[in-house]
């Protein structure tokens, strides 16, 4: 019987190690991929202690020359890949976080991970998912890509509601539609999750809420239809200690 291959990026922690759970748990080989060597193999002992079959994957989504030499491990000790999950992503504060203070320096920041960083993985990857009978691209977006206002329930700016951020995320759901039109007629479906408030380590940073102590993210992933739709913008729900999902 032939296994699934899935890959995530970010995986050593938040949404990404949860997520890398849930495929480990369906007996699929996981492909841990972080930029930190010691993290990622932290990553890779925690979900082999579970049983599953986990791999330590190095990938900075930032750096050209490591996602090529990613993409070439997986092409010589797997041949293909069926899920991509493109979930490394960041948000930064930049002192006041009005519009019109934003520095061009830390929307660059930004979105060389949240958009580049997803290209670039997406197209190195491709060819490995094409080789796949039946594959899957994931992007984890947000839902302050679309309803940044909602994000913050006392209306004031913060990282998470001004430019960088949602805007980036914005960019990340019509990148996920374009690569979804583009790939229509192959085994390839392409969809972005938009997930809310979860407990991670990024809302510690970000200051939006801090995580409930001991609090662990769980994805609960649905099963889309193999015959299911590409290209649209899926939720999926997550518990976050008592967050909320969209
Ligand atoms: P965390 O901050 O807990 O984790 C972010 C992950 O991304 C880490 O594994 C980090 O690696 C990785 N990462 C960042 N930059 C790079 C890079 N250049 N190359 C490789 N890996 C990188 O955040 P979450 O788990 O909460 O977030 C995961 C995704 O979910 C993000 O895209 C985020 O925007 C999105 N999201 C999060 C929500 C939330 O409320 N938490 C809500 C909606 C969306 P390292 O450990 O090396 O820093």
């Amino acid at each position: 019987m032939t296994t699934t291959i899935a890959l995530v990026t970010g995986a050593n922690r938040g949404i990404g190690l949860a997520t890398a759970r849930q495929f480990g748990a369906r007996g699929w080989t996981v492909l841990v991929a972080a930029r930190d060597a010691a993290r990622g193999r932290e990553a890779e002992r925690v979900l082999r202690a579970e049983g599953a079959d986990a791999r330590f994957v190095p990938l900075d989504v930032t750096d050209e020359a490591s996602v090529a030499a990613a993409a070439e491990l997986v092409e010589r000790e797997y041949g293909q890949l069926d899920v991509l999950v493109n979930n490394a992503g960041i948000v930064r504060a930049d002192g006041s976080a009005s519009p019109s203070e934003t520095t061009l320096a830390t929307l660059r920041e930004v979105y060389e991970t949240n958009v580049f960083g997803v290209v670039a993985v997406t197209n190195a990857f491709l060819p490995l998912l094409r080789k796949a009978p039946a594959a899957r691209i994931v992007n984890v977006s947000s839902e302050v890509g679309s309803i940044a206002a909602m994000a913050d329930p006392q209306g004031a700016l913060s990282e998470l509601t001004s430019v960088p951020y949602p805007s980036s995320k914005a960019a990340l759901n019509m990148v996920t539609a374009m690569y979804a039109k583009e790939l229509r007629d192959t085994a390839i479906k392409v969809n972005a999750a938009n997930p809310g408030y979860c407990a991670t380590d990024f809302n510690h940073h970000s200051g939006f809420r801090t995580a409930e102590e001991g609090a662990e993210v769980s994805v609960h992933l649905a099963t889309l239809p193999a015959d299911g739709p590409s290209g649209l913008l899926w939720g999926y729900q997550m518990d976050a200690g008592g967050g909320y999902g969209t």
